[in-house]
């Protein structure tokens, strides 16, 4: 496939996976249709990588639904200034999305080999405002908060409190928080009178292993 068709797929994506459903931020649908999904997975899936549901990377994990990327990207509500924290770098796909809106990106992913190829990905398609390091991300990145915005994009038994200790002052935590099998968007917001909580509907990520996570090799439930 050419570069040209799959702009246009891109933004046929755009138009029918994730405007008809309600995202209407015109920063996000722009970030959307600049970064090049097939690039994040892997070369036999380019085909797919359109389409309206995740996709394996390897490791048993998976790249999310263009639709859910572009739901959590929104309720961020990021500032061209802010300092976003992701948890769960996976392919990088998200990482691109958040580093077209915000001033700098750092993201952490507890398996070295998915973040190796995704800094390859980000550095190739010229993305400077990145930084990234494997480890165990429920305890986020004390050395560089706050964070004007905080993204977990792996399922959490409950919103880990490190990362709420991390948020600046109206500062915004999205995460899915429930069981194993289905998750409820949660965002938190650290407002002058304390966090304030949303629900945004239900998702479905693979687990978020950690200190403040679930445990590995702990009972799939
Ligand atoms: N945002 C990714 C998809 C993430 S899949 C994308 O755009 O492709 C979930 C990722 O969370 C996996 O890569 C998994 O290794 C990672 N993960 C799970 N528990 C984690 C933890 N405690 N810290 C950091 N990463 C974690």
């Amino acid at each position: 496939m050419l570069e040209d068709e799959f702009t246009a797929i891109r933004n046929r994506m755009v138009d029918t996976q994730i405007k008809m459903r309600g995202v209407d931020d015109p920063r996000v649908l722009a970030a959307m249709q600049r970064v090049p999904r097939h690039l994040f997975v892997p070369q036999p899936l380019w085909d797919q990588a359109y389409n309206d549901y995740p996709l394996p990377i390897g490791e048993d994990q998976t790249i999310s639904q263009p639709y859910i990327v572009a739901l959590m990207t929104e309720a961020l509500e990021l500032q061209a200034g802010d300092r976003v924290l992701e948890i769960g770098t996976g392919s990088g796909y998200q990482a691109a999305v958040l580093a077209e809106l915000a001033a700098k990106v750092y993201s952490i992913d507890r398996l070295a080999s998915l973040a190796e190829k995704a800094r390859q990905v980000l550095a190739e398609l010229g993305y400077t405002n990145f930084q990234m390091r494997v480890g165990d991300g429920t305890q986020g990145w004390p050395e560089e908060a706050p964070f004007d915005a905080i993204l977990v994009t792996a399922g959490a038994p409950q919103v880990p409190r490190p990362l709420v200790e991390q948020l600046a002052l109206g500062g915004r935590l999205v995460v899915p928080v429930g069981d194993r099998f289905s998750q409820t968007l949660t965002r938190v917001r650290l407002t002058r009178d304390g966090v304030k909580f949303d629900y945004l509907g239900g998702c479905r990520f693979v687990r978020l292993i950690g200190k403040y996570g679930w445990q590995e090799g702990g009972p799939e439930y």
